[in-house]
């Protein structure tokens, strides 16, 4: 496909939602007001707002290489803060997906440069889970380990000091952990969602 083929499909698509309802982009130009912030895998297979079937202007996106929420990281950060504090959204969705290229590499033991040093923790979440993990075959263990590093990034995203912030003010705030499946196209939830600093102590 060229580019050409992309404009085209672009002029295609925006034709579509204005036949479809006529006011649909004026709105969006006005404002977003999204419920849902989206913390996912850069992965091609793991589109955000198709796999929820939602618009523009519904979902605030941020992704990355499995789905990592590291508490340095400005760039997750900035969207953190922006849609907790602006946005107000009232539901953080941290999904990880079966299959994940970024959590294999983690642990795969080969170099590739940066993405070595990116991918850090989750090679800190299969340590302190080794015990379970060795017990896995390969196929299992790869899938253990996406479903333990989106737990891990859950509570990474919940014991954030802008959530604890919004939780103080009193702001419906809640975080889940989600799992993509890239051959069936559904999502499991596994079931950490946090929705209180109470709910933190879920986590052993
Ligand atoms: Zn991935």
């Amino acid at each position: 496909m060229m580019l050409d083929d992309l404009k085209a499909n672009n002029r295609a698509w925006a034709e579509r939602k204005v036949s479809a309802d006529p006011g649909f982009f004026k709105r969006l130009e006005g404002q977003q007001a999204p419920e849902y912030l989206w913390i996912g895998c850069s992965d091609s297979r793991v589109p955000a707002n198709e796999i929820v079937d939602l618009d523009p202007g519904e979902l605030f996106v941020h992704r990355n290489v499995a789905n990592l929420a590291p508490p340095q990281d400005a760039n997750y950060l900035s969207v953190l803060q922006f849609s907790v504090e602006v946005l107000k959204v009232k539901h953080i969705l941290v999904v990880g997906h079966y299959g994940c290229g970024g959590v294999a590499a983690a642990v795969d033991g080969k170099r590739r440069g940066l993405v070595d040093h990116w991918l850090h923790p989750i090679r800190e979440v299969c340590h302190e889970h080794r015990g379970e993990l060795e017990g896995l075959d390969e196929r299992q263990r790869w899938d253990r380990l996406v479903e333990l590093n989106v737990k891990r990034q859950v509570r990474n995203v919940a014991s954030d000091v802008f959530v604890h912030d919004a939780w103080a003010r009193g702001q419906p705030l809640a975080v889940h952990g989600w799992v993509y499946t890239l051959g069936t196209g559904l999502v499991t939830d596994l079931n950490v969602t946090i929705e209180s600093p109470a709910d933190l102590d879920k986590f052993g």
